[in-house]
């Protein structure tokens, strides 16, 4: 089975040389039997770096540079211990940093496996649905329109099957595909009989030999040269970094000053240097890039949880600030459980139809009487083509009746079983080509053998549909409008004579004759409703586009608690750019859309200044998924859409889709949350080191103690932050808009305030009791603890923006606050009272009743604090 040009054989040789078969497909012993010697198709994720490596990365950051020549000059200076504990400090920095990124990565992998592809094969003769990673050469797989090429594979049968290579070959034009051998020397690109993994499936159908998988496809060797490429950064972090680098240089530019100030007031050079170094350690916030891949990687794992899976993540950030969702009705806000209620038949008959669901129970009434199918032509006609016109099949399982496919075409099948239509019908009429449904069409015809030639039927929109049966067939209008405003979906049947083979032109040259209208039911989901009326209070617009006759998209939108006339894509369409743009901004119901009108509406809203949320799952989607801010696929769409969405909806839920905005909003308030929580540390010590330098008197800490200040507060606190479950009001306000500047006014004068105070009680707490004992090792030791103190109240503060934290079932929320809060005492007990750390931080503990002063402090602090968000909260409200 070794590999061979594929191309240049026929199918038949194919088979032969991978010792499978055209028309069964392997059988499932050989299969399994491949598995275990070809190894799982699936991409090598590339030879990880060593764990070494990475913790090793971690030391790629200025800081730690500063750090490490801070230690080399300590040893140089013969300050052995200052040199262990800073690179001490410097190693446990970097493995928690590793720890907690590998975490995070971990947690996005995961979600990568929750969208594992499938593929439909045929294995000894049976049509099978199988995790595309357990195809082996030889499999005989079959491809629909919409579906991800899941290895590479010959084309044995082709029916107008066209890819799109862009992944491969970078070339966006659709290439249709064939069956017959190509000459040897055919160029990869140009092998028309090949199809490769990673590639898609635009549309037509077409089965394939599987000839190579995993690592071995063409994708498999270029993933392979790719392989170690970084996962991408969010615009947030992106601008965090450029700023935290910033704030470095600044850092070191002040680190320089303080040297030469300390050398301009002759203190020993020692001593100046050691200020300098303290200053530069005090100020940059090392363990913030940390937390905000830790605080991303939470909220897309909350989101997993919700039904929504992330594919690109800086798609958190943006989802926070969506203004505008645009959502299919169909399975969206509604169940997609359709059942057919209502028929009009071609000679003006009205027939209701009892029951609901997919169980095909339940009589079709005239004027309250049942009626017979079997004597009644025209109905079984009807009910006999929308039957066979159907790539549906229905399924009993356990008792209960599920659709294995399209449901509008599940409800069909229903009704032809309940009026007593069977297998027999399908094997009567066998199908032999099809023009399968697609939503720009908005149509499908199928065509079949009968005993004396052939028959093609027609379902589809019925402005489509009357149009190709001619004019008498246009008076049913009136009847169409009358379905549609009881909210039903309205389908037109018609049938023709047409003799093979099936083309554009025989099914657009008329004779079509209407064999009448059906109605069906798809209720709303009730949790739908409660989520639009969410997201009205969040000031998110939701409009709704609908393949849907306007009539029904109106009466479903009313009940969902949408507004407004629906307007038809087609009167849409005529509209100029300017005008356009009005309609699409005022209007709620957009009915009769096609992909192109979808794409048309993205580009207005986003031309608006908007943040558009867009669903969508077929084919055509994928250009307007492409062009919104956030593109949802449908978690049963096809492969197409997911490739260009950011986010996949598992349950196809508009409910889930409001849950991601509710999540993305709270990541991003949990990373204000933990920029508003960790700068003021920095800034307080940054103050209280400047200050003394500046006036010259012995430093109040020193900058071992700040590194250990630093260090157990964000290994403790700071992280916590991340973790603060969603805010009662997130759904209360409105979206942040995305150019607002991270932090408002009030929290940099809160992060202001803070520094200032931190700085204060510390320094006077030093000079109190400096003064009080006359010793410098037990004033530091309590320098330390109250900064430490401090910001352990100081994470109560943050873990509300604005609100008031001062409710007591509140704190059990968070489990890591508690944890950290804990983690803190544990800490601060050991450096205060372990003689091993008094030594080596030259600290000493103080009497022991100055806990009740600190603790004093810190609550004192604590309230100071929330006094300011009282009155911050006052005034933006008057404002
Ligand atoms: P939606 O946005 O509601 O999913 P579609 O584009 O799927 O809208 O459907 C638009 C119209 O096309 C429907 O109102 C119906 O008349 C018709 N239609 C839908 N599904 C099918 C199908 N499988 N076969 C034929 N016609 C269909
Ligand atoms: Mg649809």
């Amino acid at each position: 089975m070794e590999p061979r040009p594929w191309h240049s054989l026929t199918p038949e040789e194919v088979a032969l040389y991978l010792e499978t078969d055209l028309s069964r497909g392997l059988e499932a012993r050989a299969a399994q039997e491949r598995l275990t010697r070809f190894g799982p198709n699936r991409l090598p994720t590339g030879p990880r770096r060593g764990i070494l490596a990475r913790i090793l990365d971690q030391f790629r950051d200025l800081l730690i540079y500063v750090l490490l020549a801070t230690a080399g000059v300590s040893l140089a200076l013969g300050e052995f211990v200052d040199a262990a504990v800073i690179l001490a400090v410097v190693v446990i920095n970097a493995i928690i940093g590793f720890v907690q990124e590998s975490q995070a990565e971990a947690a996005l992998e995961a979600l990568k496996e929750m969208l594992s592809p499938k593929a439909t094969v045929l294995r000894g003769g049976e049509t099978e649905i199988i995790p595309a990673e357990e195809l082996v050469p030889g499999d005989l797989i079959v491809l629909t329109a919409g579906a991800k090429v899941p290895a590479d594979a010959r084309v044995i049968w082709s029916k107008g099957l066209l890819t799109n290579e862009a992944a491969l070959t970078g070339e966006s034009l659709p290439v249709e595909k064939i069956s017959d051998p190509l000459p040897e020397d055919t160029p990869l690109a140009d092998r028309r009989n090949m199809i490769y993994s990673g590639t898609l499936a635009l549309s037509g159908e077409g089965r394939a030999i599987v000839v190579a998988t995993g690592a071995a496809t063409e994708f498999g060797k270029i993933a392979q040269m790719m392989a170690g490429v970084e996962p991408p950064k969010t615009p947030l972090t992106r601008k965090l970094e450029i700023f935290s680098r910033k704030v470095t240089f600044v850092i070191l530019v002040f680190a320089v000053f303080t040297f030469l100030l300390g050398y301009l007031r002759r203190l020993p050079f020692e001593e100046s240097f050691m200020a300098a170094v303290a200053l530069a350690v005090s100020a940059i916030p090392e363990g913030l890039p940390v937390i905000m891949t830790v605080a991303l990687a939470i909220g897309v794992k909350r989101m997993a949880r919700r039904g929504a899976i992330i594919r690109y993540l800086p798609s958190v950030e943006t989802l926070g600030s969506t203004t505008v969702i645009c959502t299919d009705k169909t399975g969206t806000l509604t169940r997609n459980e359709m059942t057919v209620t209502r028929i009009i038949l071609a000679d003006g008959r009205k027939l209701e139809v009892e029951g609901v669901g997919y169980a095909p129970q339940g009589r079709i009434l005239m004027d309250g009487q049942p009626i017979s199918v079997r004597q009644d032509q025209a109905l079984y006609r009807l009910l006999l083509a929308g039957y066979l016109c159907n790539q549906a099949s229905l399924i009993e399982k356990d008792g209960r009746w599920l659709v294995d496919g399209d449901p509008t075409e599940g409800a069909l099948i229903v009704v032809a079983r309940k009026a007593g239509l069977s297998e027999e019908e399908r094997r009567h009429y066998p199908r032999i080509d099809l023009l399968p449904f697609d939503s720009d069409r908005q149509f499908m015809v199928s065509l079949h053998e009968t005993k004396d030639g052939h028959l093609a039927f027609l379902k589809g929109a019925p402005e489509k549909v009357l149009q190709l049966c001619g004019q008498e067939a246009v008076a049913f209008f009136p009847q169409v409008e009358e379905l549609a405003r009881s909210g039903l979906r309205v389908l037109a049947v018609a049938e023709k004579d047409l003799t093979p083979p099936l083309t554009d032109e025989a099914v657009y040259s008329g004779g079509w004759r209407l064999l009448g209208l059906i109605g069906m039911m798809d209720p709303p989901r009730p949790e739908a409703m409660e989520a639009i009326s969410l997201c009205h209070r969040a000031g998110i617009r939701v409009k709704m586009a609908t393949g849907d006759h306007p009539l029904t998209a109106q009466a479903i939108g009313q009940l969902l608690g949408l507004k407004g006339e629906a307007i038809e894509g087609q009167r849409l369409e005529k509209l100029e750019e300017q005008k356009f743009s009005q309609v699409a901004a005022k209007t709620e119901i957009f009915a009769r859309v096609t992909p192109a009108i979808k794409l048309r509406l993205v580009r207005a809203l986003k031309g608006q200044g908007e943040i558009v949320a867009m669903t969508g799952d077929g084919v055509n989607d994928a250009p307007a998924l492409k062009a919104a801010d956030i593109g949802i696929a449908m978690g049963s769409g096809t492969d197409v859409a997911k490739e260009a969405s950011d986010m996949v909806i598992t349950d196809d839920n508009f409910a889930s889709i409001v849950a991601a905005v509710e999540e993305g909003r709270t990541v991003f308030d949990n990373l204000r949350k933990t920029i508003l929580f960790i700068f003021p540390t920095n800034g307080g010590e940054c103050l209280i080191l400047l200050g003394a330098i500046a006036l010259a008197t012995t430093l109040p800490v020193l900058p071992l103690h700040i590194l250990w200040i630093n260090l157990v507060t964000t290994v403790a606190l700071a992280v916590a932050l991340a973790f603060e479950p969603r805010e009662d009001g997130v759904m209360d306000r409105p979206p942040r808009p995305p150019k607002a500047p991270l932090l408002e006014g009030y929290l940099i004068s809160r992060m202001a305030l803070v520094s200032f105070l931190m700085a204060a009680l510390a320094w006077g707490g030093f000079e109190w009791w400096f003064k009080r004992s006359g010793q410098v090792t037990e004033a530091r030791a309590l320098a330390v603890n109250v900064i430490v103190f401090l910001e352990a109240f100081y994470l109560l503060n943050c873990r509300r923006l604005l609100a008031p934290v001062l409710s007591v079932g509140d704190l059990w929320q968070n489990r890591a606050v508690i944890l950290g809060l804990l983690a803190i005492v544990l800490l601060q007990a050991t450096f205060t009272y372990v003689p091993f750390f008094n030594r080596v931080f030259s600290v000493e503990p103080f009497a022991p009743w100055v806990w009740l002063v600190i603790m004093g402090a810190g609550l004192v602090f604590f309230l100071l604090i929330e006094l300011e968000k009282t009155i911050s909260r006052h005034l933006r409200r008057s404002r």
